[in-house]
C-alpha cells in the first residue's frame, strides 16, 4: 500500500535569510522529503505558500493524500480561512496532519485545537534534550531514550494546547524550560501529531533521529480506511424513517424531512 503525503511549507524564510538559505539550499520541504528516502511505501510531493491562488491546496490534492505535514511561520496569516476550512475538513474525514515546531501558531493547528496554542520561546542556540516517555509507541519506534539536538530554539511550558491523547516526547533546554513537544490528538477521523523542533536558523532536519520521528508519525497518522465524507452531515431522519418507526407524539418546529439549522 501506498501512503501518500503531502509536505506544505510556506517557503519564506530561505529566499529572504541568507543563513536559512545556506542550511536548507533545496528548502526546507527538500530536507523533510529525506526523511521518506528509502522507503517504497511512500509516496511524497510538496505544496508551497506561493504555488498558486490555493497554496497548493487544491481539493483534489487534498483528497489524494494520506498525511500532511505543515511547516509555517512568518506567513501563518496569508494562508486563507477557505483553504484552512478545507484542510480541517479534510482531517475530519481522515487524512492525517503533522504540525511541525513554530506551526503551533498556525490557522489550521488553532481552528483543530480550539486553544490559544501560545508558548514561551528564546532563540539562543541551546542544547535540546528530547526525552522519549512512551517507549512502545509507534511514533517513537527505533529511537534510543532521548534525542540530543546541540542547537535549538527553546519553546517553553504553559504550552497552551488541549490536554493531548498522548504525550509521546518532553524536552528539556538547557536554560532551564520544559515543553510537549511530541503529542498526539484525534479530531473526527484524523490523526494529529505536534512535533516541536525544526527552528528555521539550525540545521534540525538534517538530524536522522527528528526525520526518523517524521517518519514513523507519518506512517502513525495514515488512517487507511475510505474518507468519511458523511462526517459533516447532520441529517433530519422522520418518524417514518427511524430504524423503528414511530407515530408523532408532540408537536415541531420543522416540516418533514427540512434541513436543520448550522
Ligand atoms: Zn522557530
Amino acid at each position: 500500500m501506498t501512503l501518500n503525503v503531502l509536505i506544505w511549507h510556506e517557503h519564506r524564510h530561505e529566499k529572504k535569510n541568507k543563513i536559512v538559505a545556506s542550511i536548507y539550499p533545496d528548502g526546507m520541504h527538500g530536507a523533510l522529503k529525506n526523511a521518506f528516502k528509502g522507503h517504497d511505501d511512500f509516496k511524497v510531493d510538496h505544496a508551497l505558500l506561493d504555488d498558486d491562488a490555493e497554496h497548493g491546496l487544491s481539493q483534489k490534492r487534498l483528497d489524494e493524500t494520506d498525511v500532511l505535514l505543515w511547516w509555517g511561520h512568518v506567513a501563518h496569516g496569508e494562508v486563507k480561512d477557505e483553504i484552512v476550512e478545507r484542510v480541517a475538513k479534510r482531517v475530519w474525514e481522515g487524512m492525517g496532519l503533522i504540525v511541525l515546531h513554530s506551526g503551533h501558531f498556525s490557522k489550521i493547528f488553532k481552528r483543530l485545537m480550539g486553544t490559544p496554542c501560545a508558548l514561551k520561546w528564546r532563540e539562543a542556540g541551546e542544547n535540546e534534550r528530547i526525552w522519549v516517555l512512551n517507549r512502545n509507541h509507534p511514533i517513537a519506534a527505533g529511537l534510543p531514550d532521548q534525542i540530543l539536538i546541540e542547537h535549538e530554539e527553546m519553546y517553553g511550558e504553559p504550552f497552551s494546547i488541549p490536554e493531548p491523547m498522548e504525550t509521546v516526547f518532553i524536552s528539556w533546554f538547557e536554560g532551564g524550560e520544559v515543553f510537549r513537544s511530541g503529542v498526539t490528538y484525534q479530531r473526527g477521523a484524523g490523526k494529529i501529531f505536534y512535533f516541536r523542533p525544526g527552528h528555521e536558523a539550525y540545521p534540525t532536519f538534517h538530524n536522522a533521529q527528528v526525520l526518523q520521528v517524521i517518519r514513523n508519525a507519518t506512517r502513525w497518522a495514515h488512517n487507511p480506511a475510505k474518507a468519511w465524507t458523511g462526517i459533516h452531515d447532520a441529517p433530519n431522519v422522520p418518524h417514518d424513517k427511524a430504524p423503528v418507526p414511530l407515530e408523532i407524539k408532540g408537536p415541531s418546529l420543522h416540516a418533514y424531512g427540512e434541513e436543520g439549522f448550522r
